[in-house]
This record gives structure tokens, C-alpha cells and sequence, in this order.
């Protein structure tokens, strides 16, 4: 007091007549939090009225809000007339039942509660002694998703191993392929990233390709094998083995191998057995990015996919895709997290603490790409006590039943013909009008066409893919509200559009 030359009684600032200002008054964050409750739940309950895709032109929003931020301060009232005027019809609603896009972002009440309680706590977890809830938490629920997938006790701390709540996959991926990279370097005895060599397939995910850059991975070091439809565009452990011997062959250092179970195109399966006999050999870390495929592996029916994930060193898998998580939850697992620790752990003076040092807990700052972290573990906490593992398989088993429902309306319409094979809940498809006589391209454009006429009704959202040169259009079930007859009749506004796409396309022939 008085250090800095003066005290509160010769203070230069005059006492205000304003109110006191109290960003967390515990009465007024009731209120408003209740009202903000109301909102979502009236906007859930509105949210089949809107068009699913956003119909606005870029900018849009820059004309209709002021340039600056307001000096005084607005009611909650006109905040929220806002969002209903501006911000709500620019939004493409992905929990719309609607969407059938890109994959579903899965919500859940349990998941929201748990949310309210992380944001509400705002515990910063970056080490165990930051907040020991957190770290414990997190590890808890980790080993005990790890046991609905039926993961090897090496990935567990029950065992020998552990996970970790990351952001995103692109972040599973760096972190491992860094820890990777390090234990490389150290065994070839040089800190030179120049040849090693990392391998995936063309269907590997785009993130795998950045992560390696991030890693100091030189880019043409980046081994994408080419997939065909022949095995289904997974990744071919015969043609993988042939890429690494001859980059042996070159003296260069086979590193980090990415598998996927569900690829984002098509949702094609690498045989992980395969590959891992390949990764052994030449002694590179096994990655499985099961971002979307993985969740359903919590039904015995689809664990098959994970066989061999035992001879892996890592896997991860996203329940904010379909496991009724909010974004962003990436769930990652590690066989020898100290690998993880030895490679991202920092120890600057003001994070010490006897317990770190002792190596007696956890410090998940040391499994990650920043130092905060927040109570994530919760959400999945709240997930999986609310609606327990029963539940969870049976919203898995739902999404899948609407999904083959989808297919069979397809395969029933011979103008259409279903591309891949469906194994999760994403139907590849195409309309395919006498392919004999119609090349590709005049194929694509149509499917373009049909694309643009279904989105643009706001009736039903989807995307396309281009996989093996064929143009496909993808329909993922699994929005968290979507029902049987939302499927049916996003159907309807298919077969309506390929109607008025093929009938144009007829008009257009005539008119040459
Ligand atoms: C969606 C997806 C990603 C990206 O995942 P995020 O965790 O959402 O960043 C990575 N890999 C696959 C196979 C995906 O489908």
C-alpha cells in the first residue's frame, strides 16, 4: 500500500454515481443463464422451421451490425433480438434433423450439462496440482471409454498406458507424430528431420498432411499411397510395404504410419492387422485416427474394425462426431504416454511443484500442444453416467438402422445407385442415369446439379466427395434430432430435384 506513490484516500479518480459493475453477480448470472436456457431450448424446438443451409451472401453481417462496439452497455433483450434478426439466419444449423452433411457435430443434454459445469467451474487444468479433479477426472473417464471400445489394458492407466482429452484430431496426430519424431531422432542420433518419412493413403484424413508439416515433416517426405475402389479405398498393406522399402532403399527413415477406421469420404476401414505388421518391421509409431468409425466400435457388431489395435501405438477418436459430445473432444490413447511427456513437457519455475516432480501424477499439460486446459472430462462424464453405455450403443444402433433405411430408398430407385458400401451411417450415392452411354463427366455435372437444387430448398443438407475419380454425393445420418422421417423425406426432396435436374438436362439436349 502506497508503494506506488498513492493511497486510496488521495486517489485521482473521483467516486462514481454509477453502478458498481459485476460481471458474475451470482443473481443476475441466474437470471440471465435461465433466460439464455429458454432460448436454446425454444431455438431446438424452432429449429426444423429454418433452412438447414444458411442462404446468405458473404458479408452479410458486416452491414447489418455497427462498426464498433458499444461504449455503453445493452440489455440482454435487444442482444437476443439480435441474434433471432441476424445472426440465427446466417447460421447453417448442424443440429437441424435436417443435416446430412460433411459428419454429424452430436449434442446431447447430459453433454450440454456438462458444459454449463466446465465453462460454469472454469478450472485451468494444466497440471494435477492446477486442479486435481480435472486430471483425475479426465483419466477416469478415459480408461473407462477405453473399455467400452474394449481397448488393450496398455492403453489404460489401469494399465500401462493412458488418454488424453485433445481438441481436435489434427492435434492427437501432431502430438504423437512429435513424440514419434523425437524418439527417432534420438535412436538415429541426430536432430536432423530431413529423412524421415511418414505414410498414409489418399483417403487420410487432410489434417494427417498438415500435423506432419507442423512436425518439421519435410513435404516430400509425405507418403500418400494411392487407394483404389478395388479394396474398397482402404489402404493396401502390400502396396505400403512396397513404398517403405523403397524409401529404405534411399536411405530415408520410415517414421509414423496414420490408418484410419472411417475415412471422412467414404468411411472406408484400413485392415489395422495388415498394416501393423508393416509398422513393426520397420519400427514406425501405428497411429489409428477412428475420428468418426470409432464410437460406433462400442457395439460389439462394429469392434471388429478395431482388430489389431492392439499392435498400435496410438489411437484416437472424436465423440463430438457420434458419441453426443459438443466440439471439440478428441479422445486420444497412448501405450507409453512417457513418450508423449519426454517430448512436449515444460518446466518453467512457476508451475513447480513437488508432486511434478516427484513424477507422481499426471500433468496433462506434458500430452498437448498448449498449456490450459479446460474441465472437458465432464461433458463425457455426464455422457455416459446419464445414458450409460446401453443407451449409447442404441443411439449408434438408431443412426446406422436410418442410414440402411436411406440406402434401401436409393438402391429401390434404379435412376440411382449406391457408390461404396455402407458400413456406418453414411450412404455414398449417386444419380446415375444410363452410365453406359453417359461419360463421367456429363455424370458429375448432373450430381452437381441435383447437389445444388437439394441444398439450396433448405429442405436437407449434404455434401459430395470425389473418391477414384467418381463424383458421389454423401448422406450422413446422425444429427442428434434427426428421426426416421426426416430421412424419408429428405429422400423426397432427392428424387424431386434429380426429377427436375434430369428433366432440364433433357430441355438443354433438345435446344443443341
Ligand atoms: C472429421 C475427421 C477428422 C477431423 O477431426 P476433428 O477431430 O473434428 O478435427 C480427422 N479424421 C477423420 C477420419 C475425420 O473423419
Amino acid at each position: 500500500m502506497g508503494s506506488l506513490g498513492f493511497s486510496h484516500d488521495d486517489s485521482p479518480f473521483p467516486q462514481s454515481d454509477q453502478q458498481e459493475f459485476k460481471p458474475l453477480d451470482p443473481e443476475e448470472f441466474r437470471k440471465q443463464a435461465h433466460q439464455m436456457v429458454d432460448f436454446i431450448a425454444d431455438y431446438y424446438t424452432k429449429i426444423e422451421s429454418y433452412p438447414v443451409l444458411s442462404q446468405v451472401q458473404p458479408g452479410y453481417l458486416r452491414t447489418r451490425l455497427p462498426q464498433n462496439a458499444p461504449y455503453r452497455p445493452e440489455p440482454l433483450d435487444t442482444i437476443f433480438n439480435d441474434i433471432n434478426r441476424h445472426i440465427i439466419p446466417g447460421m447453417t444449423h448442424w443440429l437441424s434433423p435436417k443435416f446430412f452433411a460433411f459428419f454429424p457435430a452430436t449434442v446431447s443434454t447430459a453433454a450440454f450439462l456438462g458444459e454449463m459445469l466446465c465453462t460454469g467451474f472454469n478450472s485451468v487444468g494444466f497440471n494435477w496440482l492446477s486442479s486435481p479433479a480435472v486430471t483425475e477426472l479426465e483419466m477416469i473417464v478415459m480408461d473407462w471409454l477405453a473399455n467400452m471400445l474394449k481397448l488393450p489394458k496398455t492403453f489404460t492407466f489401469a494399465g500401462t498406458g493412458g488418454g488424453v482429452i485433445q481438441n481436435t484430431t489434427s492435434e492427437a496426430v501432431l502430438v504423437t507424430l512429435i513424440a514419434a519424431r523425437d524418439k527417432a531422432l534420438e535412436r538415429i542420433g541426430t536432430d536432423d528431420t530431413r529423412n524421415l518419412v511418414v505414410y498414409c493413403s489418399d483417403q487420410t484424413h487432410s489434417t494427417f498432411t498438415k500435423a506432419s508439416k507442423l512436425a518439421g515433416i519435410q513435404p516430400r517426405n509425405i507418403r500418400s499411397i494411392p487407394t483404389s475402389i478395388d479394396n474398397e479405398f482402404s489402404l493396401c498393406p502390400v502396396a505400403l510395404r512396397r513404398a517403405v522399402r523403397d524409401d529404405v532403399a534411399e536411405g530415408l527413415v520410415p517414421l509414423y504410419l496414420c490408418a484410419t477406421v472411417g475415412t471422412t469420404s467414404t468411411t472406408a476401414v484400413d485392415p489395422l492387422e495388415q498394416l501393423a505388421d508393416v509398422a513393426s518391421d520397420y519400427g514406425m509409431w501405428f497411429h489409428v485416427d477412428a475420428a468418426y468409425g470409432g464410437s460406433a466400435c462400442i457395439c460389439p457388431e462394429f469392434r471388429h474394425y478395431l482388430n489389431g489395435v492392439e499392435r498400435v501405438d496410438s489411437l484416437s477418436l472424436s465423440p463430438h462426431k457420434w458419441l453426443l459430445s459438443y466440439l471439440d473432444c478428441c479422445c486420444l490413447w497412448v501405450k507409453k504416454p512417457d513418450l508423449l511427456v519426454s517430448a512436449l513437457s515444460t518446466n518453467p519455475e512457476y508451475l513447480k511443484n513437488k508432486l511434478s516432480e516427484s513424477d507422481s501424477v499426471v500433468d496433462y499439460k506434458d500430452w498437448q500442444v498448449g498449456t490450459g486446459r479446460r474441465f472437458k472430462s465432464l461433458r463425457l462424464w455426464l455422457v455416459l453416467r446419464s445414458y450409460g453405455v446401453e443407451n449409447l450403443q442404441s443411439h449408434i444402433r438408431s443412426d446406422v438402422r436410418m442410414a440402411k433405411k436411406f440406402e434401401w430408398l436409393v438402391r429401390s430407385d434404379p435412376r440411382f445407385e449406391v457408390v461404396v458400401p455402407r458400413r456406418f451411417a453414411l450412404v455414398c450415392f449417386r444419380l446415375n442415369p444410363d452410365s453406359a452411354s453417359e461419360s463421367s463427366r456429363s455424370s458429375e455435372s448432373l450430381n452437381r446439379k441435383l447437389l445444388d437444387w437439394v441444398n439450396s430448398t433448405g429442405k436437407a443438407y449434404m455434401t459430395h466427395t470425389i473418391v477414384g475419380g467418381v463424383y458421389m454425393l454423401r448422406f450422413a445420418v446422425g444429427a442428434t434430432l434427426t428421426e426416421e422421417r426426416h430421412v424419408i423425406a429428405a429422400w423426397k426432396v432427392i428424387e424431386e430435384g434429380a426429377e427436375a435436374v434430369m428433366r432440364s438436362e433433357m430441355l438443354g439436349g433438345k435446344k443443341l
